[in-house]
């Protein structure tokens, strides 16, 4: 099966207006790069905006847009002069509003207004809501033909091909922000697709690392909300102790980038310090190495080709000493051979992955099931799915919310209670 495009070359994804926009988020002069924000209260959301504040002059936010937490959307909306503040949940909108009253900010509420939002002109969107509830208004930001920031993976997850191709029609850019893909992206460079043997994404291990399976079936949320390394929301840090974030991630890749399943591989490396290694035809490896902090990869994706000072720690290689790598174990983690498994199936399974994940992930963090039941309540829906007509392959962005629901169901008739 091979990809539509491969962002490698980029000239597939990349239209003049872009190349004109990206060129202005450059040192000292030029218009300010029209920035929204989908997801600005979140960890990626935050994160983008403190770059934003460290380089006023080159900004402009037009859309910031948050789920619940109306205050913090209102105050970063006040202090990054936003045109538009969306909230998704209505019951906060008139909270929202009485907070920007007087500050000329325009404020909203619900699902559709967030899809606004990310269609409001702006040279670059920030892609990152967390899970498919992302999915519509990061469509609705290819729509405008706007820089996309993709940090929301399960856009590409669960839609792939058909975001793909929403994305080349509307003659909008993808940069990836996660940190594995950022990493490759910078790693393959002009390479020829035909020369990459391998990517192999790193994962940290998360806290589990070095668990036995029999610890693993009482660990807690909040044990598994403490990474080791990296600082994220709870739903991605959830990923990262099952690994099937790296899953997810190795599904995002192949959308990515011009390679096969059988060439996308992961490793453990425990200090996240390489976050992707790229190996060619003539035995080089390309890699890129950072302090664990999403400043970095955010910095790329919102100035690329250029660069963006960050004040991200500076790696000293003579003080980290090591630097380790080993294979993942499948058996305490299943849930990357079970994200690979639905790569290789193809069709609906990705969605129904990333789906189920979703439900169980939640269960989890609300103490209704196990740590090890995450993966195997996302084993038995695939397993279900393979036998009912959810298996057949979307082909429009309805048919993957469609084939979201049905497997949201399904995973929610296989939790307790
Ligand atoms: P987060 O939970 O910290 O923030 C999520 C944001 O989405 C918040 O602003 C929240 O208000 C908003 N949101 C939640 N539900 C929504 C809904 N139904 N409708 C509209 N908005 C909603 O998440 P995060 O860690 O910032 O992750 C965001 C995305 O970036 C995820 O897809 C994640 O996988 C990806 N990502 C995150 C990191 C990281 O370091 N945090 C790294 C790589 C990729
Ligand atoms: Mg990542």
């Amino acid at each position: 099966m091979a990809r539509v495009m491969s962002i490698s070359g980029g000239a597939a994804l990349r239209s003049e207006a872009v190349e004109e926009a990206a060129s202005r988020v450059r040192a000292g002069g030029g218009a300010p790069l029209r920035l929204s924000v989908l997801g600005a209260t979140g960890s990626i959301g935050t994160s983008t905006l403190d770059l934003v504040s460290r380089h006023p002059s080159r900004f402009e936010v037009v859309a910031l847009t948050a789920q619940c937490n109306a205050a913090r959307l209102a105050d970063l909306a006040i202090a990054h002069r936003a045109k538009v503040a969306v909230i998704g949940d209505e019951a906060h909108y008139a909270e929202l509003r009485d907070l920007l009253a007087g500050t000329g900010i325009r404020a909203a509420a619900g699902a559709t207004a967030i899809e606004d939002a990310a269609r409001e002109p702006a040279d670059c969107v920030m892609a990152a809501i967390v899970g498919a509830a992302g999915l519509k208004p990061t469509f609705a930001a290819a729509q405008q033909g706007a820089r996309v920031a993709l940090a929301n993976k399960e856009c590409l997850v669960s839609a792939g091909e058909i975001f793909l191709r929403h994305v080349r029609q509307n003659c909008a850019e993808l940069i990836p922000v996660d940190s594995e893909h950022s990493a490759a992206f910078q790693a393959i460079g002009r390479t020829a697709p035909g020369s990459i043997e391998k990517i192999i994404l790193t994962a940290s291990g998360g806290p589990f690392r070095t668990f036995e399976k029999k610890r693993l079936e009482r660990v807690t949320p909040e044990e598994a909300l403490q990474h080791p390394n990296w600082s994220m929301g709870a739903k991605v840090t959830i990923d990262s102790a099952t690994l099937m974030n790296k899953g997810l991630e190795l599904i995002e890749a192949f959308h990515l980038f011009p390679v096969e399943a059988h060439q996308l591989e992961a490793v453990v490396h425990p200090q996240s310090v390489v976050h992707c290694l790229v190996m060619l035809e003539d035995g080089s490896v390309m890699a890129q190495l950072s302090h664990p902090d999403m400043r970095t990869p955010i910095a790329l994706a919102l100035a690329w080709p250029e660069r963006l000072a960050t004040p991200v720690s500076r790696l000293d290689l003579v003080a980290l000493q090591n630097l380790s790598f080993e294979a993942p174990d499948h058996d305490r983690f299943p849930a990357l051979k079970i994200a690979t498994d639905a790569l290789a199936r193809g069709g609906a399974a990705p969605a129904v992955l990333n789906a189920a994940n979703e439900i169980a992930v939640r269960a989890f963090l609300d103490r209704r099931i196990g740590f090890l039941d995450i993966s195997r309540i996302v084993g038995e829906c695939l397993e279900k799915a393979e036998g009912s007509e959810l298996i057949n392959a979307p082909n429009t962005l309805d048919d993957v919310l469609a084939i979201d629901g049905d497997a949201r169901r399904m995973a929610g008739a296989l939790l307790p209670g």
